[in-house]
């Protein structure tokens, strides 16, 4: 284990100006977290974060980046809090430190490698400061380096999770060599018996060949000394994994695999590659079909080296990279590289033209559409921070619009779970469905076989397919309850005029009205577009011939019983449509020349038509049984929430209230509200003040008052 003043002094040997002060701080405060704790090897705790921040030297990481490490698992493992660390190392390693903690958190399941993709947006979503998903990694590349210590079903789940998200989360921030490591250390779990055949043949290899690769590399040191460049080699034998990728790619054995070994020649620019390359195909044939030039066409992730497969030293096939320092620290660094680049540029020495292409280009596409000055100021990861990213109770992962609330998930999942959702638990706690959800919450839906798509929903969901759904439903329903007005009406008019029409008769209607059903007819009536008058007109003419002399046959005041006294016995008498007059109303009539007379309400604004024509007034007054004699037409308006069931409601407190809807529409309507124009039959001003009271004390029922014309 790398000891604390060792571990300062590789930071330092980087990063002169690095806080000494508080690596040290963080590294005794996680020996003291940890305690006594012990790793599954049986090493004491802290090792492991003081391995990590080692890790992490390699890529010449910052002081905050290198507290992190060390204190990456005192929140989750010891009884470190937040607040402690935030006091003691600041608001940044604060942040920094709870972003691990929060990736730590998130666990692929093997059924689940299918959501591998959106587990690793998932995670880029969470690692709002890059150096949250470095750190992530170097812990995950320590425990994948001691992982043989675990028991064999724990070690497979991190293996799985390693090879499915890690791995491919280092190669998508550019760090290779983590990757490589990672994929052959998850293979040596996952597929073992793989991974020792492999080994077999390397043993055997060995034993047969010698020290194949020192033999081979003093070879071409010497090639290379011939070109008079400065140039550096390194070889090595090729991981398992790599080993392994390729005999199942090219479906050969191992014996027919020649380029088990692979050298790196890294020289000072790409000019000295090309020259190079040239230089070792002249000196060794080149295998055809195994040349790749990535200088002159960069990997997505902007790695570039040429890569070349000969018969090298000893007739042996080998594979050669050959690339640039500056190519090869950034497929080794990836995105770590921006820190180390800004270290540097403290000690004058500012990173080149072509580093800066290539680095803005890495965290473009780490990035995507956004604004690459902006991301170097804050150093954030938000390409996913338009999403969200939440579990269903069984670990299922939903991706969802940034905003998205319970309902939203719920449709996600499925619209029946939509359609029925009465409540949600968000991480076990009951939440309200309008709550925006956060990533990595848990979503438990609620249900009720009794529960129909609220139209209120609409106000708060953010999907199209939510939006959707809650669209057709509440459609249908408060169609299907206009329909059910409709036939009421219907009824009520055809029991007034004493009729009742066959199936058969009503069908007739509707070709002239062109309509399609019946429904179709009931939901006109409902929605007031078509009179349930005009309906009983159409199928009895001979109630339309009464209907033209008298405005309103059911109101029309017989002339052997007026209720209203002062006028001529055995004249026409009409009450107003356009002011309604009822009992109580003070009220006058109007001689209309040759149509009778119309009683109007005292305050009807028509009156003013007749202001020049006095002669024609008449003094009028109810007579003292005008209300038991009749039911006479008030007109109401009142604002009706647009919710399922209100317009139910709303006919049946009238009819408790024993009133009686002669017509019903609708003048206005919104998402929220519709507004109603109800005419009612009522026997007088008391007892359409009991209606309005009866509708105005129901939820959902506002500003219900009487309205004249
Ligand atoms: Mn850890």
């Amino acid at each position: 284990m790398m000891r604390q003043m060792q571990l300062v002094e590789r930071v330092l040997s980087y990063d002169p100006k690095a806080r000494e002060d508080l690596i040290n701080k963080a590294y005794v405060f996680a020996v003291r977290a940890h305690g006594s704790q012990k790793r599954a090897s049986g090493d004491p705790y802290f090792s492991h974060p003081v391995e990590v921040a080692g890790i992490l030297t390699d890529y010449r990481l910052d002081t905050e980046t290198i507290v992190t490490a060390l204190l990456h698992d005192t929140i989750e493992d010891t009884l470190a809090t937040p607040e402690q660390i935030e006091r003691e190392f600041g608001p940044h390693v604060a942040q920094l430190v709870d972003g691990v903690t929060k990736l730590s958190k998130m666990e692929l399941k093997s059924d689940e490698t299918q959501q591998a993709e959106n587990f690793r947006k998932l995670l880029l979503a969470m690692s709002d400061d890059i150096r949250v998903l470095v750190v992530k990694l170097a812990d995950r590349l320590h425990n994948m380096r001691t992982i043989k210590y675990l028991k064999p079903e724990k070690a497979r789940r991190i293996a799985l999770e390693t090879r499915e998200i890690y791995a491919p989360l280092a190669e998508r921030v550019g760090m290779n060599d983590i990757k490589e490591e990672l994929l052959d250390l998850s293979f040596q779990v996952l597929d073992a018996k793989a991974w020792s055949s492999i080994d077999q043949r390397l043993e055997m290899l060995r034993a047969q060949a010698g020290n194949l690769v020192v033999r081979m590399q003093l070879a071409l040191q010497e090639t290379v000394r011939g070109t008079g460049l400065i140039a550096e080699i390194s070889g090595r034998e090729k991981r398992h994994f790599s080993i392994w990728r390729k005999l199942q790619a090219k479906r050969i054995t191992f014996e027919q695999l020649a380029d088990v070994y692979a050298f790196r020649i890294i020289v000072d620019n790409a000019d000295a590659c090309y020259r190079m390359l040239g230089a070792i195909h002249q000196r060794y044939p080149m295998v055809p079909d195994q040349f790749d030039d990535y200088i002159s066409i960069p990997k997505r992730n902007g790695y570039q080296s040429l890569h070349t497969v000969v018969l090298g030293p000893e007739g042996v096939r080998t594979e050669i990279q050959i690339r640039s320092r500056e190519m090869h620290e950034r497929a080794e660094f990836g995105v770590a590289a921006h820190w180390h680049y800004k270290a540097g540029a403290k000690k004058g020495s500012q990173p080149d033209a072509e580093q800066e292409r290539w680095l803005r280009e890495l965290l473009e596409i780490l990035h995507e559409a956004s604004d690459f000055d902006e991301f170097l100021e804050n150093s954030k990861l938000n390409m996913y921070a338009d999403q969200v990213f939440c579990f269903s109770p069984k670990g299922r992962l939903i991706q969802l619009p940034a905003g998205a609330t319970p309902v939203d998930f719920a449709y996600a999942v499925h619209t029946d779970l939509g359609d029925t959702c009465v409540g949600a638990k968000v991480n076990g706690r009951a939440a309200p469905l309008h709550t925006p959800l956060k990533n990595g919450d848990q979503i438990e839906v609620l249900t009720s076989s009794e529960q129909t798509p609220q139209a209120i929903w609409e106000d708060f969901v953010v999907t199209g397919k939510a939006r959707s759904a809650i669209r057709r439903t509440t459609r249908l329903l408060v169609r299907a309850e206009h329909v059910e007005l409709g036939r009421r009406l219907l009824d009520t008019t055809f029991q007034a005029a004493r009729r009742r029409p066959t199936e058969k008769s009503m069908l007739s209607l509707l070709e002239p009205l062109r309509l399609e059903g019946l429904d179709d007819l009931y939901h006109g009536v409902g929605t007031g577009t078509i009179s349930s008058r005009d309906v009983l007109g159409m199928l009895y003419p001979s109630e339309r011939a009464r209907r033209r002399s008298r405005a309103k046959p059911k109101t029309r005041v017989a002339t052997d019983a007026v209720p209203v006294r002062g006028l001529t016995p055995g004249v026409g008498v009409n009450f107003a449509t356009c002011c309604h007059p009822i009992p109580g109303d003070r009220i006058v009539g109007i001689n209309d020349a040759g149509k009778g007379i119309h009683v109007h309400a005292i305050d009807c604004g028509n009156l003013e038509l007749y202001q020049d024509v006095p002669e024609r007034w008449l003094d009028a007054a109810w007579t003292g049984d005008a209300a038991a004699s009749q039911n006479y037409v008030a007109r109401i308006e009142a604002e009706i929430a647009n919710r399922r069931g209100m317009l139910s409601r709303t006919t049946t407190v009238i009819a408790e209230q024993d009133g009686n809807i002669a017509n019903i529409a609708t003048s206005r309507r919104t998402d929220d509200f519709f507004r109603m124009v109800i005419d009612i039959e009522v026997r007088d001003v008391h007892h359409l003040a009991d209606i309005i009271g009866a509708l105005s004390g129901e939820p959902g029922m506002s500003r219900v008052e009487r309205v004249r014309g």
